[in-house]
């Protein structure tokens, strides 16, 4: 079996210059790799009491809802401004040029519940750093850990993650 990163296509310069863009379309549409991932996910946290997979936009809910599935646990999604209907908590954050925002529903974790949170890539951490701290001030959840398909690890995005277990499937 050919491994996971042959199905992680580069794309020079994507979305602007410089950027070596990761492209998970080819893995998503090789049903047999994509299998192989979430049951590699499931091994992992089949057996870890979660009850809610926290998936953030828009890459991470391909894989949130399959392992949320695949696990019997529930799903919840981490959006851009705007797009969620009902009362939400929202958390600001800086990026090189500007700001960006995430939200939540304020009724999408309950107390006590076991968190998994994941996302396609881990890249510089300031995305999942603002899940993080969202999740954090908002819930009293325990965050049992942060996972990703993928870690840029030259990037040094694990320092952001709070002293929470970090995990990822591929790392390049
Ligand atoms: P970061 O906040 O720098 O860790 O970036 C994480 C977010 O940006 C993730 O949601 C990724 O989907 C996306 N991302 C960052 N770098 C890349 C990359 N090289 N290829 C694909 N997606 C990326």
């Amino acid at each position: 079996m050919k491994e996971i990163k042959e199905y992680i296509r580069d794309i020079l310069n994507f979305p602007k210059e410089g950027i070596v863009f990761k492209d998970i379309s080819p893995l998503l549409n090789h049903s047999d790799t994509f299998t192989r991932v979430i049951e590699m996910w499931k091994e992992r946290y089949a057996n870890r009491g979660i009850d809610t997979v926290v998936g953030v936009e828009a890459r991470g809910f391909v894989f949130a809802s399959a392992v949320a599935y695949a696990i019997g646990a529930g799903c919840v999604m981490i959006r851009k401004p705007g797009k969620l209907p009902y009362k939400t908590f929202t958390k600001t954050y800086d990026l090189e040029y500007g700001t960006d925002t995430i939200e939540v529903h304020q009724d999408a974790i309950d107390p006590g519940n076991k968190v998994l949170v994941i996302d396609d890539v881990l890249a510089t951490g300031g995305t999942m750093e603002a899940v993080l701290e969202l999740l954090m001030d908002n819930f009293n959840c325990e965050l049992v850990e942060v996972t990703f398909l993928m870690e840029l690890s030259f990037l040094g995005g694990r320092d952001k993650m709070k002293n929470l277990p970090v995990h990822s499937l591929v790392v390049y």
